[in-house]
């Protein structure tokens, strides 16, 4: 069996190594088309920050790794389009300019996205950024000790653009975030939680313009020096965008079927409409556990999962893709915060009802002195009609992201405010309290339903 791999991201990756371990004697092509082999842009914040000191190092595998272990690595090489009826696809190569075509017997497509550049004027300004992918991960690093860059502008308030604000405030700089939504992190956090970091971001030289539309992009010079939104203007020497994405499928397009948001359709076993190719990762949905249905979840997790399946699937459909639930995590100056599956704020965009109930408590039991015992914010979501487990959002100033991870196994499984409610979770007074805070809340749950 020949199987092409496309994408060496986190999808493409982890589809390489589980056909490694399956399929010894298949022959495996993997194909990037940048000059980088397998680069994660979630390690992008610890090297611009300095706690990774060397950009390539920020990846899963080398080419001579991988080549080690039998497969045939192709980086600068692009796979341009498909024949699926013939099993071909052509592929040019960057180095020399040359294209050639391969067969193949199955196809793997983890070919991404593209961070979104929105239309407005001056776009084509020096210094607008984006922040996905090891070139501008160089480049913005460099910017992080630029002295002639004094004010950053973040477009966009999700994990990526809070990474980069906060990248640069330690750096020095004064940053702006805009965002078109009225709360920065707003699709991750409720109102509790963003109230909270949005003053820690503040008291960090982190402006919130939220609640405001992009209009321009002003410069200088052939660099931009200004962001026009329509309810101010704010100074740049540099912008970062981080939007959102879309899906890079355009080559795709009259090869496999498409949803309306230009994601490849996928069945449960990772097969497009095409049965011998499968897609994975930020260019497909994934099956979201807390709805049942589809959703656009662009994470890492989701792709290694996915990735994952298809290789399991790639001789027959035999593994059915489980489902995730969306759990994400990040750290704010010394605020960490997880959230996973359906929030208060974002139920109606997944067509959902929610209640929701909020405690606060300290982390461990009152006879521990308050300097090592910080608060814990915890908001468990539930749907009133079937009692189900549907989300939950947690920050502290201690870690205590990992809870989020017993909530996604609830999700997933389906389980009820009833059965988190007793749940035994372990009790140690250096570590939390006899009533762990998801029992509390959902305890809370169960007596609001009575
Ligand atoms: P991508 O990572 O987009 O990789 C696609 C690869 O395919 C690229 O290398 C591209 O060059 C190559 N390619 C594309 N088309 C072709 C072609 N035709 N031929 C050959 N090669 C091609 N997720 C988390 O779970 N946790 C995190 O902490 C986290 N942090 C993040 C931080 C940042 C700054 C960013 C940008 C993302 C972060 N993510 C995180 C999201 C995560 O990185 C993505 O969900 C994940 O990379 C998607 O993997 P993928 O394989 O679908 O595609």
């Amino acid at each position: 069996m020949k199987v092409i791999v496309v994408g060496s991201s986190h999808g493409g990756y982890e589809a390489v190594r589980q056909l490694l371990m399956d399929h010894p004697d298949a022959e495996i092509q993997w194909y990037e088309k940048s000059d980088f082999i397998s680069f994660l842009s979630c390690g992008m914040q610890l090297y611009l920050e300095g706690t990774v000191k060397d950009v390539n190092t920020v990846r899963y595998a080398t080419a001579e790794g991988m080549r080690a272990e039998g497969v045939h690595v192709f980086v600068q090489q692009e796979i341009t389009s498909i024949d699926a009826k013939a099993h071909k696809v052509s592929v040019t190569n960057h180095v020399d300019g040359s294209t050639r075509e391969e067969t193949y017997d199955k196809l793997i497509l983890s070919a991404g996205a593209i961070p979104v550049q929105i239309p407005v004027p001056g776009r084509d300004l020096e210094n607008i950024y984006a922040m996905r992918g090891r070139d501008w991960a160089i480049k913005l690093k460099a910017k992080t000790v630029d002295p002639t860059v004094k004010n950053v502008v973040v477009i966009g308030s999700g994990y990526i653009g809070i990474e980069a604000a906060e990248v640069f405030a330690k750096a020095g700089m004064k940053v702006t975030v805009i965002d078109l939504l009225p709360r920065l992190l707003s699709l991750y956090l409720d109102e509790e939680f963003t109230d909270i970091l949005t003053k820690e971001m503040g008291d960090h030289g982190i402006y919130a313009a939220t609640g405001q539309t992009l209009q321009s992009f002003e410069g200088k010079d052939g660099k931009v020096t200004k962001v026009i939104t329509d309810q101010g203007e704010y100074p740049a020497d540099l912008v970062v965008e981080a939007a959102g994405i879309r899906p890079n499928t355009a080559w795709l397009k009259d090869t496999l079927d498409l949803d309306q948001t230009g994601r490849i359709k996928v069945n449960d076993y990772m097969q497009t409409s095409q049965p011998d190719i499968f897609a994975v990762g930020d260019s497909v949905m994934a099956k979201f556990a807390a709805t049942g249905k589809e959703a656009p979840i662009a994470l890492a997790t989701v792709a290694r999962r996915q990735g994952r399946f298809a290789a399991l699937n790639i001789e027959k459909p035999t593994h059915k893709f489980p489902g995730v639930s969306g759990s994400s995590a990040l750290s704010v100056f010394d605020y960490k915060f997880a959230s996973t599956g359906v929030k208060q704020g974002t139920a109606g965009k997944y067509g959902v009802e929610v209640k929701s109930v909020l405690i606060k408590d300290t982390q461990r039991p009152a006879f521990i002195p308050e300097t090592q015992n910080p608060e814990v914010y915890f908001k468990l979501s539930y749907d009133p009609k079937t009692r189900r487990v549907m989300g939950a959002q947690i920050m502290s100033k201690a870690d205590v992201t990992a809870n989020i991870n017993a909530i996604a196994l609830a999700i997933q499984g389906k389980m009820t405010i009833d059965d988190l409610a007793y749940a035994d979770f372990f009790f140690q007074p250096g570590f939390d309290r006899p009533w762990n805070i998801m029992n509390v809340a959902a305890q809370q749950a169960v007596r609001n339903e009575q």
